[in-house]
């Protein structure tokens, strides 16, 4: 079922990157050597407390750097890489990247900011999984409390039994749990009342509604209140404008992350922007 989930995952957009390549073999064979050759990068996207602007922390998000000079984005090559099988070789990359480079910001800067990873389904679901993360983030020497796993919902179509064993091994050992783009595609409520997560993120389309579509809007809310009566703290996803800033910040939503803070960025201008400045509120 994997393989022909991730083909349909890829979009219009990506078929118009695909049409640069002479085939996905040689889009397949590229990727191979990607890894081997460095050519994947992490970008840092800051996530703010609504309370008081400070920065919460940042999540990773992958990028491919072509050697024909384009940045290939994650929703082209992730489900390819699911297909192949290498997303086990670049996952684990990415919790090595990013945990790394969270702890050199913790030391150099002093400031314990959480690092947000995106694992894939099919990543989460493998044999060892467990053991190999926390080996990774063992060595990378971050404190485990800072280092948080985002899961999204799809997660559930493969085994539902197998992923609520995966979250409470990964929680019973001291990592974040975040469900990501809530409300989107198989979202259940009973899920909320049975897995082990932390945190929820509610998906762009609803934040995009603000304003613009009561009844979503008023979903929106009610996401809000039931996380929070639940215990959950609340990121929402795509904040692009100060109206929508300001009414997530009304309602309460713990969490903000888009384009009005920062598209993600190389770690370099996320340190200079985040860090270097630890006392500015956004
Ligand atoms: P996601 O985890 O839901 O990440 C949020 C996506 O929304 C990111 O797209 C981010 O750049 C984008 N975004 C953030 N703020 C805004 C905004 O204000 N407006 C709009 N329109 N978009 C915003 P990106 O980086 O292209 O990543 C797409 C998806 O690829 C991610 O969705 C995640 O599912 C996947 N992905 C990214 N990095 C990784 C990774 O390291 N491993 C795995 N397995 N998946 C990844
Ligand atoms: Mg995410
Ligand atoms: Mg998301
Ligand atoms: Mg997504």
């Amino acid at each position: 079922y994997s393989k022909s989930h991730g083909k349909n995952q890829l979009t219009l957009f990506s078929f118009k990157i695909l049409d640069e390549f002479t085939s996905r073999i040689n889009l397949e064979n590229d990727l191979k050597k990607a890894v081997l050759n460095d050519e994947l990068r992490l970008y840092y996207q800051p996530q703010v407390f609504s309370a008081d602007g400070t920065v919460r922390g940042a999540e990773a998000l992958i990028r491919w750097q072509h050697p024909n000079g384009k940045l290939i984005p994650p929703n082209v090559f992730i489900p390819l890489a699911e297909d192949m099988g290498i997303i086990h070789e670049i996952g684990n990359w990415v919790i090595s990247e990013a945990c790394s480079q969270m702890h050199y910001w913790h030391t150099q800067y002093h400031f314990p900011l959480t690092i947000s990873i995106n694992i894939s389904p099919i990543q989460l679901l493998s044999e060892n999984f467990i053991d190999i993360a926390f080996n990774l983030i063992s060595e990378s020497q971050i404190d485990i409390r800072s280092v948080e796993f985002e899961i999204t919902e799809n997660v559930f179509i493969y085994s539902l039994e197998r992923t609520i064993n995966s979250l409470k091994k990964l929680s019973d050992r001291g990592i974040k749990l975040s469900l990501d783009d809530f409300g989107m595609e198989y979202s259940s409520l009973n899920y909320l009342g049975t897995l082990d997560i932390n945190v929820l993120k509610i998906d762009k389309a609803f934040v995009s509604s603000i304003m613009v579509d009561p009844r979503r809007t008023k979903i929106l809310d009610a996401i809000i209140k039931l996380s929070h009566q639940l215990n959950l703290e609340v990121v929402a996803e795509g904040v692009e404008t100060q109206r929508q800033l300001d009414y997530l910040r009304s309602k309460k939503c713990d969490i903000l992350q888009g384009y009005y803070y920062d598209k993600p960025l190389p770690s370099s201008e996320f340190e200079t922007l985040y860090l270097k400045n630890k006392d500015t509120t956004f």
